[in-house]
């Protein structure tokens, strides 16, 4: 136990604390604020402080915990509402509409019930990783419960009914004693929770997002970034795939933005539905709020928090989505503890270790094969929002981050101005998982390779002649020409923008905008084909079905394919080659 020999903004110093360790948890002065150790000089410390410091007093008692920051994992996380250390806000914000310094709010309820259904019988031999039982979480969700890494022994008696997370359900004989083992185990957030293997990324991430599901696919177990400047679109878009991936379990990190985006994410939860099983999408999800308002350096550990939570399930065979808003805002805050530091600065002020800490949470995310019986894989997908001042991707985080991941989203400020949403740009985003989804886009369509190509070659034509249409106007180019752009335009009204607003298009089944792109297609082969017959492009463009490619995004689900093929067969009788044309 020491004291606080000084306070500068997040960081403490505390004085006679022999012993303390690198990372230790710290409880520092009258109101046991949670801080962490990183940095020791002799029997002083270097202590950041994950909540306010305001009033803390030289000469107030520190004291070690022994401990270092951990997540609780257990039932009970599924539709929880974090704040950075993993503080239940549910139940903080029932007491008071913002959340008191100091107060200790488990992470799990303790009174609560589950319904624990064992895998395993008595005389098995267990080891870390094995699923000895399951609980229903929540409708969306079974919790599979797990041997602890680093145990094992053979099961003397088992549970099975209704308890509570710290009541015993399984008794393990070991080499020398009997341990009790509980439906919780902790782990350390700067820690990667282990597993057998690594597997490579593959199998598409879902979206619901055309622009990404069919231009620039994500796999699954893949990392991405979206960069952007203000107001382009970062939140919808990480709010949207949030709501609408396919996968088991999404985690929602509001890193350091505005509180009342996180109020609108989780009030949009509330009502909407997952659109394969019909149920609240809440019963997927799990919220960590960092907010602007809250202490700066919490924001690096509500990114940990969420990744060791994003493992956890992980490990139970599951696909899991993690998206962080924004990890400009973690960097700003690594900007702010360094400078305290007096470290040596990198770039425009960051810490020289800034890229290898963006790194070593990227790294996290993956397919593998997880520990224990029986066999299983899971995967972490992990989305980045990056925030550059000004729009200006030259800016260290943006370039550091984007040495990391393998897809890059990159949000366009001519396009929000626009209104072009998303403002994904076709011309500079990319994606490195494209062999890693063709099997999985192959059982929809085996022509979508191909399709991907022309449509992505149809936009890149389109803005090089951009540059001559500036110079001469659009009419002075050839009649294919015209067609092309007019093509192009298809792709990117009626494809490519989406809005997050739209009762229908808010997500579209990669299925669905199969249909929309062929049908683009299709509609580009026939117009060609007039084009050569003598037919105007003018001509073309009046057409109704031009109007009725446009209103696609309306159809609602269930008519879709039933108007699609209507649509096909329009174009089939009306656009056809004039009679006696020029061939
Ligand atoms: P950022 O987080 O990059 O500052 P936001 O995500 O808050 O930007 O988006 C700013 C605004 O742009 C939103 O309030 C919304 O009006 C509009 N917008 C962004 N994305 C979409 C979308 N996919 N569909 C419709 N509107 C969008
Ligand atoms: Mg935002």
């Amino acid at each position: 136990m020491g004291k606080i020999r000084r306070v500068s903004g997040p960081l403490v110093i505390g004085e006679e604390m022999e012993g303390a360790q690198i990372y230790e948890l710290v409880e520092i002065g009258k109101e046991g604020l949670v801080g962490e150790v990183i940095g020791l000089e002799g029997d002083n410390v270097i202590i950041q402080a994950h909540e306010d410091t305001l009033g803390l007093e030289v000469g107030e008692e520190v004291r070690g915990t022994g401990s270092i920051l951990s997540v609780e994992l257990g039932p009970g996380i599924v539709g929880a509402i974090y704040d950075g250390l993993q503080k239940s806000l549910t139940d903080l914000m029932k007491d008071s509409s913002f959340i008191k310094r100091g107060v200790k709010s488990p992470a799990l309820p303790r009174d609560k019930k589950w319904s624990f259904t064992p895998k395993i019988k008595v005389g098995d031999t267990v080891n870390e990783g094995d699923i000895i039982g399951t609980v229903p979480e929540t409708e969306l969700v079974e919790h599979r419960i797990m041997v602890p890494p680093g145990v094992k022994g053979v099961v003397e008696k088992i549970g099975e009914g209704n308890y509570t997370v710290e009541e015993p359900i399984v008794w393990l004989k070991g080499d020398r004693e009997t341990k009790e083992l509980t439906m919780v185990q902790r782990w350390p957030v700067r820690k990667p929770r282990p597993y057998k293997g690594r597997l490579a990324p593959s199998g598409l991430l879902v979206t619901g997002m055309r622009i990404m599901d069919y231009l620039f696919p994500l796999a699954l177990g893949g990392k991405a970034a979206i960069p952007g400047g203000f107001g382009t679109g970062k939140t919808v878009a990480l709010q949207q795939l949030a709501r609408w991936s396919q996968t088991q379990l999404n985690i929602y990190v509001g890193c350091g933005e505005r509180g009342n985006e996180m109020s609108d994410v989780l009030y949009s939860f509330r009502k909407l539905k997952d659109p394969a099983t019909g149920r609240l999408l809440q019963e997927k999800e799990i919220f960590l709020a960092n907010t602007s308002n809250m202490p700066v350096v919490a924001r690096e550990a509500s990114i940990f928090v969420g990744i060791t939570l994003a493992e956890y399930f992980r490990d139970m065979g599951y696909d899991v989505l993690m998206v962080a808003d924004s990890t400009s805002r973690w960097a700003e805050a690594m900007r702010e503890i360094g400078g305290r530091l007096e470290e040596m600065p990198g770039e425009e002020g960051f810490p020289a270790y800034m890229g290898s800490r963006l790194a070593s949470f990227y790294e996290r995310a993956g397919v593998v094969e997880c520990l224990g019986a029986p066999e299983r894989k899971g995967s972490i997908t992990l989305v980045g929002a990056v925030s550059p001042p000004g729009a200006d991707f030259s800016e260290p985080v943006t370039q550091n981050t984007l040495r990391i991941v393998d897809a890059l989203y990159s949000l366009d400020v001519s396009l929000a101005n626009k209104r072009h949403f998303p403002t994904i740009s076709w011309l500079t985003s990319y994606s490195l998982y494209v062999d890693a989804v063709r099997d999985w886009w192959n059982q929809i369509d085996s022509g979508w390779e191909n399709l991907r190509a022309n449509a992505l070659s149809i936009l890149q034509q389109e803005a090089e002649l951009e540059e001559i249409v500036r110079l001469v106007g659009p009419e002075a180019l050839p009649e294919r020409d015209k067609l092309l752009l007019l093509a192009a335009r298809m792709i990117r009204e009626d494809f490519l923008q989406q809005s997050a607003y739209h009762e229908v298009d808010t997500y579209s089944e990669p299925s669905r905008a199969n249909l929309m792109m062929k049908t683009i297609s299709k509609f580009y082969e026939l117009t060609q084909a007039m084009l050569d017959s003598g037919v105007s492009v003018a001509d073309v463009r009046s057409s109704p079905i031009v109007y009725k490619i446009s209103r696609m995004k309306d159809i609602p689900h269930e008519d879709f394919e039933q108007r699609i093929k209507e649509l096909w067969l329009e174009m089939e009788s009306s656009l056809v080659p004039q009679k006696g044309g020029v061939l």
